[in-house]
């Protein structure tokens, strides 16, 4: 085996004869034409050359020793490669067997000897072209094929007359059908067209073969499965020479998977995914289209606003998945139990004039069109109302959850969905400060509180990052020997506008809004550090009261707690954590265990506004309560009115029997003092011993209240 290139890259033409001087001559001739040569003597040598150096033509040689051309052709077009290489075959000349056995072997072409060798090197150079081009048309088809399978897209021809279709092999994919070598009928694809579907396709096809126009379509196709896919077809129409529609030709695209991408996102788009209802932004499109109608033919619409009571409790005691459980069953309930009695629903049933939608959080809203006087929308509150109050069962607790809801009519409340929208929620929270589990209507003058309330709200949420909460201490004192000892912390907020705003006005809010959480915490740090520094400067037994929220009362409080104190480095036996009375009554098994744990940690626990809120004995009995504060409302009118008197005295006698220790507060007057001091009660606050003032000027008290204690002993 020889080979001489000239250049890597001119075609490798395998020459085969077993006389050498032919292969020389051939040799120069196909190197005249730029073409590279490999020589091979014999059949055997020829297979074994083409399988290593895979020329692109072998130039073969009918007669040679042992292995004949017609056989080395034939074992060389089962070699791999071998089928596609253009091979000319040199045979004895006007040997017309040897032609047809040459062509039989699989020959490209031939050549008679005595060759003319200008004429073999056009001859080679040509069909080395037509190889090319052959090449180039099968790697096109593959490729084709390939980007047909990748884009679901089958491309067909339909004849007209003979009623087949001639198609690729990804159109039988996309319609499950085996493929037909000679063409399938076209009933065959038709049968697999949806027969709701039908209709449509055979309607486009006629149309267009009518106009000779070209058409495409969407449909649904019916696979034997029972699954369904859709798909994008597009046509055109080819006439016959007589201009007579013959052939339609077309594609077909599977968009199956797009058109469920498109339906996912347009549920994303306009439904909630928890609870499968219209999202806030549907809900407005569908007012939107309501009032319109609305507005025409001089209708009321009404907007029902609602929000779960307490929510977040469930959330926080019972986590966000039972959360998101209850919410699911809220909008099951609603949907199922409302809607068909009291909304108005109609129209198709698959798109029906949903009336409830779910805003986000546990905000639903519903409109109820068509209602003829204010109160029918009051009707359909009510019995949300009434359709809540059965027990939910989430995670095998059974929950019971209620609701408020504020109410908002077309056209007095408001002219559009916004506004609508929006007053429904104001008169939702006068529902809440209302007392909540309950339904309100919007009146006008809600308004100016709502931006009030908001206002507050955002400014309170920038009050602990803008270090404009400040804690006051007011003193508590022993009045046997007119010691302070301790000090409550009270917050303020010093508004930036507003001045020093008193708790009463914003505690409400921090607790609705869950800010309670971190004011709290900041309240609990900042007394700690300040109770600190007065023992260091001296006041070691002086006892610092924070009061506590019902709302701080969450699992995770005890462990924040700990943490605080021992960053604080304080000693928590000096701390007493002020509880209101009506905390205790509300939760009173969840708030047991909480309390003994806050105990185990050595603090102490007082009820505070006690008095205010009816708890009984035996319930004083289960709680790990070390002190009872009495109501400034007992304590005001202990000297003039004897049933305040007598409630006090009542209250230290019970104390006592329990062996709790009590506090007077709001003590204003000196016949207060001296009637609480006879009754046993000698721990009092109130501004007849001192306000509540700034830790510096607490401070100031102390020294002087230290020098009047034990004179000549200077502070
Ligand atoms: P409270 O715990 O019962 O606090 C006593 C309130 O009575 C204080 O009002 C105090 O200034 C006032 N007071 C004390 N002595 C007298 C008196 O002789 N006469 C009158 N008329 N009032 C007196 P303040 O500071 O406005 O606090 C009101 C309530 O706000 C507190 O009632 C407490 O429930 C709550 N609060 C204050 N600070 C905090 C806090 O840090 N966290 C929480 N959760 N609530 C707080
Ligand atoms: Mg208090
Ligand atoms: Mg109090």
């Amino acid at each position: 085996m020889k080979r001489k290139s000239s250049s890597q890259e001119s075609p490798l033409v395998l020459v085969v004869d077993d006389d050498d001087s032919i292969r020389m001559l051939l040799r120069e001739t196909m190197e005249r034409y730029d073409l590279s040569v490999a020589e091979a003597g014999s059949g055997a040598e020829a297979l074994s050359v083409f399988s290593t150096l895979k020329p692109e033509l072998v130039i073969l040689d009918v007669v040679m020793p042992r292995m004949d051309g017609f056989e080395t052709c034939a074992r060389l077009r089962r070699l791999p490669g071998g089928e596609a290489t253009p091979v000319l075959m040199l045979t004895g000349l006007d040997d017309l067997e040897s032609v047809d056995k040459a062509y039989e072997a699989g020959a490209t072409d031939f050549a008679s000897k005595p060759l003319k060798w200008l004429a073999l090197g056009h001859r080679v150079r040509y069909m080395l072209r037509a190889k090319r081009a052959m090449d180039d048309l099968r790697t096109s088809e593959s490729r084709l094929a390939t980007a047909q399978r990748i884009a679901r897209l089958g491309n067909w021809e339909r004849d007209l007359d003979a009623g087949t279709v001639e198609c690729s092999d990804e159109m039988y994919q996309i319609f499950g059908i085996a493929p037909q070598p000679a063409g399938a009928r076209y009933e065959c694809f038709l049968e697999r067209v949806h027969p709701e579907d039908r209709h449509v396709v055979v309607g486009a096809v006629e149309d267009a073969i009518r106009r000779g126009q070209p058409y495409s379509t969407d449909h649904r196709i019916l696979m034997p499965d029972g699954t369904v896919r859709f798909v994008h077809e597009q046509a055109e129409i080819l006439p016959d020479q007589a201009g007579r529609p013959a052939l339609i030709v077309g594609t077909t695209q599977d968009i199956t998977e797009r058109k469920q991408a498109e339906e996912q996102i347009r549920f994303l788009a306009d439904y909630d995914s928890l609870t499968h209802l219209p999202n806030r932004r549907l809900f407005k499109e569908r007012l939107e289209s309501v009032l319109a109608s609305a507005r025409r033919h001089k209708r009321l619409v009404a907007t029902l606003f609602m929000d779960l009571d307490h929510f977040k409790r469930i959330n926080d005691t019972l986590g966000h998945s039972a959360g998101d459980k209850l919410l699911q069953e809220v909008a099951e309930r609603l949907r199922c139990r409302i809607r068909p009695t009291d909304a108005i629903a109609r129209g198709d049933p698959r798109e029906p004039d949903e009336p409830l939608a779910r805003l986000g959080g546990d905000e639903f809203v519903l409109s109820i069109i068509d209602i003829t006087r204010g109160e029918d929308a009051a009707r359909v509150a009510l019995r949300i109302l009434e359709v809540l109050k059965d027990h939910f069962v989430l995670e095998g607790h059974e929950v019971f959850i209620t609701a408020s809801i504020g109410i908002s009519v077309y056209p007095s409340d408001g002219e559009d969905v916004e506004a609508l929208l929006k007053n429904a929620d104001t008169a939702m929270y006068h529902a809440k400060s209302a007392g909540r589990n309950r339904y309100q209507f919007y009146d006008g003058s809600m308004n100016s509180s709502a931006s009030h309330r908001l206002s507050m709200e955002t400014g309170l949420r920038r009050a602990i990052e803008r270090d404009e909460l400040v804690l006051h201490y007011q003193p508590q004192f022993d009045v046997r020997d007119g010691s302070i000892v301790g000090a409550e912390a009270l917050v303020r907020w010093k508004h930036p506008e507003l001045g020093l705003v008193p708790p009463a006005d914003f505690i409400p809010l921090a607790e609705e809004t869950g800010l309670i959480v971190p004011i709290g915490e900041w309240v609990l740090c900042k007394a700690f550090h300040q109770s600190r520094a007065w023992h260091r400067d001296g006041f070691g037994s002086l006892r610092i009261a924070v009061n506590l929220s019902g709302h701080q009362l969450q699992p995770g409080f005890v462990r924040m707690l700990e943490e605080l104190i021992r960053t604080a480095g304080f000693n928590p036996s000096f701390l007493e954590l002020e509880i209101t009375e009506s905390v205790f009554m509300q939760r009173a098994e969840e708030t047991v265990g909480m309390l003994n744990d806050l105990k185990s940690m050595g603090l102490r626990i007082s009820i505070d506004d006690f008095g205010t809120g009816y708890s009984s004995l035996s319930y004083l009995k289960r709680f790990p309560v070390d002190t009872l504060k009495i109501d400034r409302s007992f304590v005001r009118d202990v000297a003039t009115h004897p049933d305040d008197a007598a409630i006090t005295v009542a209250i230290i006698a019970m104390a006592r029997s329990l062996e709790l220790e009590t506090i007077a507060e709001g003590v204003e007057t000196r016949e207060q003092l001296v009637f609480l001091q006879q009754q046993g009660c000698s721990l009092m606050q109130g501004f007849l011993l001192g306000r509540p003032v700034p830790a510096e000027e607490f401070t100031r008290a102390l020294r002087k209240n230290a020098a009047e204690m034990s004179p000549g002993v200077p502070m």
